[in-house]
C-alpha cells in the first residue's frame, strides 16, 4: 500500500529492509477515543506528533493533528460498508513491514485498541514477527459515548456492573457467543452494547425473553462525543422501532439499564444549534484552526479537505533587497501568510524587524491586522475595502502617494492590481515573493465521507483555494447541490467563475463572518 504523506508524494519502498539503526521500529497500538478530539489521551498525542508513519481507521480520523509534518506518512485502512481499503491480516503485515524500514508506527483506533478493536490481533502479529510494541488505552465509546450523553454507567443503587458487549452477531444463528437472554437476570447492571443497529430489535426481545423488564430505559447515541451526536431513548420494547424511525447510522452504541432515565436529567453535551451538519472546510490546515473550533462549537462537522498549503519562498527572495529594507515609507501586507513568512525570512537572514527601518505598515484584512499584532506590530493602515480599487483610495485619502516607496510582500497568486494602482499614482513600489501557494492533497477518509453522505456547505477563504478544489476534485460533481460560502466578493467571483450554483458571500470578511453566514444559512 502506498502511503499519502501530507506532501502528497509518495514514497512507500515495499522493501523489508531495516532501519538505518538495524533495529526494527516500534508499533504503538494507540487508542484514539470515542470521536472528541479532546479524548485522545496525552501520550497518544505525544506518539502522533513523533511518529514517522500513522496507520488509521475511519473512526480515528477526527483527532489526527489537522497539521502534519510532511514527513509523516499516512495510511489510510478504514473499513467501508462497500469494500474493505485493507484485510485484517494486510493491515497486520504492513504493521510488521514499516516497523521493520525501521519507522515508528501510530496504529490509531478508535476507542480503546483491545475493545472490539481488534488491537490483540495486531498486537499478536507483532509479537510472532519480533516488532516491539507498545499499547496506549484510549477511552472507549461504551463509557464516553454514555457520558457525552449523561448516562452514567454505574450508580449507587441502581447499576453496580457494566458490560461491554458486541451485538455484531446475529443472536438467531448458531454459534452466536453472546447470551443476550443472560441480561434478563440482571436488572442491577447496565449493557452497553457496540455495533449494534443490525440486531436491535432482536437483541431487545431475546433480553425480555431472558426476563428483563420491557420497560427498562434504552438508548442509542449515534456519533457519541461528536458534534452531532444524537440520543434516541426509549422504553427497551420500543427502542427499536424508534432507532429505525430515526434513522440512526452507525458508529452508534446500544445502552440498557436504569440510569439510562438519568439522560433526561443529567445530557449535558446538548443538541447544537446546527448539530449533524457537515461542512467542507478548504482553509489550509495551519490556518484552518479558529474555524474549526466555531463550527465545532456549533454542532457542524467540519470536513477538512485543504485545497492547498502554502510553501515558504527562499530567504533569497529577499536578499537583492535588503541594503534597502530600512528606506521604505510603506509595507503593505495582504495576507496573514504574508506576515508570516515574510518575518520568517527576516530570521533567516539573521535580521530582525529593525531593518525595516522607520516603514509604515499596511494591512489589508483583519486576519493580517490579528497576526501582525501577534507580531507585537501595529498597522497604521488597515483599509475597510479589500478589492485593490477601493483600497487605493482609501489611501490616498489619508495621504499623497506619489514619491512614496512601498515594498508589497506577497504570495506568488496575488494579483498585482494593487501594486499597479500604487504604481500608476505615482509611487515606487518592489514586491517581495514570501511563499507560494501549492495544491495539497485530500485525505482518503474525507474523500469517503464525502462521496457517502455530501455536504451541506463548502468554505472558501480565497480565490486560490477556489481554483486548488477544482484541481485537487476534478470532476466532484458538488457545485449544483453545495453552497459555496466564500470570505469576501473577490472569492465570491471565483467560485461563480468556476461554477459553484449557490454562492454565499459573507457580509463581514473574517472567519467569524463566515462562521455567522454558516449558521443563518444552514438554520432550518
Ligand atoms: N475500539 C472501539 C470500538 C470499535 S467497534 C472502542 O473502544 O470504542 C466500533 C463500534 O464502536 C461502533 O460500531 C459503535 O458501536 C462503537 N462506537 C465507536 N465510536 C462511537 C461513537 N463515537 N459513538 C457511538 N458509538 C461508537
Amino acid at each position: 500500500m502506498e502511503p499519502r504523506n501530507s506532501e502528497g508524494t509518495s514514497r512507500g519502498s515495499g522493501a523489508e529492509q531495516l532501519g538505518s539503526s538495524g533495529m526494527p521500529g516500534t508499533v504503538y497500538l494507540v487508542g484514539a477515543g470515542p470521536g472528541d478530539p479532546g479524548l485522545l489521551t496525552l501520550r497518544g498525542r505525544e506518539i502522533l506528533e513523533s511518529c514517522d508513519a500513522i496507520v488509521y481507521d475511519r473512526l480515528a480520523a477526527n483527532v489526527l493533528p489537522t497539521e502534519l509534518g510532511p514527513q509523516v506518512q499516512l495510511y489510510y485502512v478504514g473499513k467501508r460498508a462497500d469494500h474493505h481499503y485493507l484485510e485484517q491480516d494486510e493491515i497486520n503485515t504492513l504493521l510488521v513491514q514499516l516497523a521493520r524500514e525501521g519507522k515508528q508506527v501510530c496504529r490509531l483506533k478508535g476507542g480503546d485498541p483491545f475493545v472490539f478493536g481488534r488491537g490483540a490481533e495486531e498486537a499478536e502479529a507483532l509479537r510472532q514477527a519480533g516488532v516491539p510494541f507498545e499499547v496506549v488505552p484510549g477511552v472507549t465509546a461504551g463509557i464516553a459515548a454514555a457520558a457525552y450523553a449523561g448516562i452514567p454507567v454505574t450508580q449507587r443503587g441502581q447499576a453496580v456492573r457494566l458490560c461491554l458487549v458486541t451485538a455484531h452477531e446475529d443472536p438467531t444463528k448458531p454459534n452466536n457467543q453472546v447470551d443476550w437472554k443472560c441480561f434478563g437476570t440482571d436488572p442491577y447492571g447496565t449493557v452497553a452494547a457496540y455495533m449494534p443497529l443490525a440486531n436491535l430489535a432482536v437483541i431487545a426481545s431475546e433480553m425480555i425473553a431472558g426476563g428483563l423488564d420491557p420497560q427498562t430505559p434504552a438508548a442509542v447515541i449515534e456519533r457519541g462525543t461528536l458534534p452531532g451526536q444524537r440520543t434516541i431513548t426509549a422504553p427497551l420494547s420500543k427502542l427499536a422501532a424508534k432507532v429505525k424511525k430515526a434513522g440512526i447510522r452507525p458508529p452508534a452504541l446500544f445502552v440498557v439499564g436504569k440510569t439510562v432515565a438519568l439522560h433526561e436529567q443529567l445530557s449535558w453535551y446538548q443538541e447544537r444549534p446546527l448539530s449533524g451538519k457537515r461542512v467542507i472546510v478548504t482553509r489550509p490546515a495551519d490556518q484552518a484552526r479558529q474555524l474549526i473550533t466555531a463550527l465545532r462549537k456549533l454542532g457542524i462537522e467540519p470536513l477538512m479537505c485543504p485545497a492547498i498549503m502554502t510553501v515558504p519562498a527562499s530567504e533569497s527572495e529577499l536578499a537583492p533587497l535588503i541594503n534597502s529594507l530600512g528606506g521604505y515609507d510603506w509595507i503593505f501586507f495582504t495576507s496573514e501568510n504574508g506576515v508570516r513568512y515574510f518575518l520568517a525570512m527576516l530570521e533567516k537572514l539573521d535580521l530582525d524587524i529593525r531593518a525595516l527601518g522607520g516603514a509604515k505598515i499596511a494591512a489589508v484584512g483583519s486576519g493580517t491586522d490579528l497576526r501582525l499584532r501577534a507580531y507585537r506590530l501595529r498597522a497604521d493602515f488597515v483599509p475597510t475595502a479589500f478589492r485593490a480599487e477601493a483600497l487605493l483610495a482609501e489611501f490616498r485619502q489619508q495621504q499623497p502617494v506619489a514619491g512614496l516607496r512601498i515594498l508589497r510582500v506577497r504570495g506568488d497568486r496575488a494579483k498585482e492590481t494593487l501594486e499597479e494602482g500604487l504604481r500608476a499614482a505615482g509611487a515606487e513600489v518592489d514586491t517581495v515573493l514570501a511563499y507560494t501557494i501549492q495544491p495539497a492533497q485530500v485525505r482518503p477518509d474525507v474523500l469517503d465521507s464525502i462521496a457517502a453522505e455530501g455536504a451541506d456547505a463548502i468554505t472558501f477563504t480565497s480565490g486560490s483555494s477556489v481554483e486548488s478544489f477544482e484541481t485537487l476534485l476534478p470532476g466532484h460533481g458538488l457545485h449544483a447541490q453545495v453552497p459555496a460560502y466564500c470570505i469576501g466578493p473577490v472569492t465570491a467571483a471565483v467560485a461563480e467563475e468556476v461554477g459553484w450554483q449557490n454562492v454565499v458571500t459573507t457580509e463581514v470578511s473574517t472567519v467569524a463572518g463566515l462562521v455567522d453566514s454558516l449558521r443563518r444559512g444552514l438554520a432550518g
